[in-house]
């Protein structure tokens, strides 16, 4: 399997990372998790076409985890390519059909671009044949516990603690010819995110707080510190464990150093702190 970070970033603006994104390519299948914004610049950055796409999770329906859904949707279309297999927590499917149905956001657009003879022309030398249909990703929604399996791979769900009840939120784990990844989303820590992490070869965790940092109780539950991820991974059995979705405030320097220190103290297998683009190969 192989990893490209296509985004590690919060919802904060930020000149060197996108919001949330994880590619992961799996034999032939090249799954994305989470589109936040600025994750669609970086698929084109990484070499790769919007239509290589062919799966996207979504952990929870937060902004910054899915402002780029419909760019990629739109763009992948566009190109002609088979549509996209979305899973995600509801509403999903009312979101979707919210941009792309046909009284949809893109109503307007789609019908410009579907009905009149230029565009048509444009379509038709590129191969396409008429009528064209509208985008149709084929969505399915899951909650927590659910397993979704493709041919060589399947993929195991567990609620997290994070938005609720305003957004049902979830952590992944891609299993895959013996090597399984692990993405936390937005999450506290929690006996089902721990199993979810068991002998996992590959941990992606976001990490909103630094050690000593205060915050009030309820929000400090919600966010694990590195020791704390670093404890978890530990007693996971986590060989290879990465932080990503620091706030501006904590991305200098010296954040990272404590993050390090804090997560070596803990955790004795690899570890670090994800930056946009870089490539893994797990396995
Ligand atoms: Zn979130």
């Amino acid at each position: 399997m192989k990893l490209t970070v296509l985004g590690s970033g919060s919802p904060e603006p930020h000149v060197r990372r996108a919001s949330s994104g994880y590619l992961l390519e799996v034999g032939d299948d090249c799954i994305l998790f989470d589109c936040g914004g600025g994750v669609f610049d970086n698929l084109i950055r990484s070499g790769r076409k919007p239509s290589d796409v062919t799966h996207l999770f979504f952990t929870h329906l937060h902004s910054d985890h899915m402002m780029d859904y419909a760019r990629l949707v739109h763009a992948a279309w566009d190109e002609g390519g088979a549509p996209l297999k979305v899973f995600g927590p509801a509403p999903i499917a009312q979101i979707t059909n919210a941009y792309f149905g046909p009284d949809g956001l893109f109503a307007h657009d789609l019908r410009a671009r579907t009905e009149l003879m230029p565009s048509q022309a444009v379509w038709k030398a590129r191969g396409g044949t008429l009528p064209r249909a509208w985008p149709e990703p084929v969505v399915t929604e899951i909650t927590g516990g659910d397993t979704v399996n493709g041919e060589t791979w399947y993929v195991t769900s567990c609620t997290v603690p994070h938005a609720q009840p305003a957004l049902d939120c979830m952590a992944f784990a891609l299993a895959h010819a013996g090597r399984k990844f692990v993405y936390s989303g937005d999450a506290g820590l929690c006996d089902q995110l721990e199993a979810l992490c068991a002998d996992a070869d590959f941990l992606i965790h976001w990490c909103y707080r630094l050690d000593g940092e205060v915050a009030d109780p309820e929000m400090m539950g919600l966010t694990p510190t590195p020791s704390e991820i670093g404890q978890m991974a530990k007693r996971a059995g986590v060989r290879q464990l990465l932080l990503t979705h620091f706030r501006v405030q904590m991305d200098t320097a010296e954040g990272h150093a404590a993050a390090l220190a804090a997560m070596a103290a803990a955790f004795e297998g690899k570890s670090g702190v994800l930056e946009d683009l870089q490539v893994y190969q797990i396995g």
